[in-house]
């Protein structure tokens, strides 16, 4: 008999083979006559042709020989396994990176509990490696107000005097400097996407990132706001309608303004590559794109955000009035993720497919406005009503 196992990884990974050789082991303990073994896992780069045919999504890998070569050394690993458990107490083992790699473990509450707690962990420094992190725990500096200021670039250490003195940091001149160049009419732009391990619609690939929503805030010369949507629960692939209507959205001229552009930019990338014969008009929108992450990185901070410039951390800092926990039923992206799967699920009734809806404009609204209230901020135009 053969025994297989899928994983919904794109690539072989170190754990796998451990895996397959642990689970080859208890398989044949159990009786199961192996023939072979394979891993099969998900191969990203290809094209679902439709029609439910989905050979090929896996590509399978003959792990027989290595798995079973590996017997003695999964009897040793059950047989220190079992040495452990029949030890009356348990082992002393500190928590680190083993603890996250490869997937979280399920006793860190219980086995970090007697750690140090600090009120402004290390961790909130920005791009503070955790080679670093860990040299600092050994001398047991787990606050950030241990932390010698000489380990530190000028935005880490931003982050710490500013935490530590629970003061904001705004470079409002440099904020306008920033934003100088541009000018109304503008628009605010966030898309939300789908990916599937198992493709449901023909030609696309696993795991690609599929655009069903828009959202767009558009600020006219006059200093009118209005906001457009775009949201597709039809269940047909809503890649080329959301490209039709972004187009049609977004108009000729003025800046796009989106948080963290790569995510937007490399979409319009892909919808362009997708329909050549939109690609002119998607690519100009590229062109339009400004981003105002890199401007909040450089311009703004507030101790609150601990570390962080996701909009979902700087959006209450500077405008605490707008607040995503205040949103009913979808609150953050991979939230809208699992609505849009109910949405367009087949069983999912009228009423709460309506309900799903107006979630999610909800949500991908508030993204945009909260973008339109930080450009306002960072641009200093609080002569406008917004
Ligand atoms: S959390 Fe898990 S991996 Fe980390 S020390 Fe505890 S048992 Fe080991």
């Amino acid at each position: 008999m053969a025994h297989g196992r899928s994983k919904s990884s794109t690539s072989v990974k170190d754990y796998h083979h451990d895996d397959v050789a642990l689970q080859a082991f208890v398989a044949q303990s159990a009786g199961v006559p192996l023939e072979a073994i394979a891993l099969a896992h998900i191969d990203s780069s290809w094209l679902y042709p439709g029609n439910e045919n989905y050979r090929g999504l896996l590509k399978e890998n003959d792990l027989t020989a290595e798995a079973l070569a590996r017997t003695d050394e999964v009897k040793g690993w059950i047989a220190q396994a079992q040495n452990i458990a029949a030890e009356p107490s348990e082992p002393v083992i500190e928590t680190g990176d083993h603890c996250g790699t490869p997937f979280e473990c399920g006793f860190y509450d219980h086995c970090s509990r007697n750690e140090p707690k600090p009120e402004y962990p290390v961790c909130w420094l920005p791009r503070f490696s955790s080679a670093k992190i860990k040299e600092l725990a050994i001398k047991g500096v787990y606050n950030l107000k241990d932390v010698p200021d000489d380990l530190l670039n000028d935005k880490q250490q931003r982050v710490k005097d500013y935490t530590l003195a629970n003061e904001v940091f705004f470079d409002a001149v440099g904020a306008a400097a920033d934003l100088a160049a541009h000018d109304l009419p503008a628009y605010f732009l966030d898309f939300e996407t789908i990916q599937f391990a198992v493709p449901i619609w023909k030609g696309t690939r696993p795991y690609q990132q599929i655009t069903f929503q828009f959202s767009l805030h558009t600020l006219a010369v006059s200093g009118q706001l209005e906001q457009t949507a775009f949201l597709d629960l039809s269940g047909n692939n809503p890649a080329e309608p959301f490209a039709h209507a972004l187009i049609a959205a977004c108009g000729k001229q003025g800046p796009v303004y989106v948080y963290n552009a790569a995510f937007e930019i490399t979409r319009i990338r892909e919808l362009a590559e997708c329909y050549p014969h939109l690609g002119e008009s998607l690519l100009a929108i590229n062109a339009r794109v400004v981003d105002l992450l890199p401007i909040a990185r450089e311009r703004y901070y507030h101790p609150s955000q601990q570390g962080s410039w996701s909009i979902k951390k700087v959006l209450p800092a500077v405008v605490p009035e707008l607040r995503y926990d205040a949103l009913d039923g979808v609150q953050n992206g991979g939230m809208a993720m699992g609505a849009f799967l109910e949405g367009i699920h087949p069983n999912t009734s009228a009423e709460r497919k309506a309900q799903i809806e107006q979630q999610l404009l909800e949500y991908c609204k508030l993204d945009t406005y909260a973008m339109v209230r930080l450009w306002q901020v960072f641009a200093s135009r609080t002569d406008l009503k917004l």
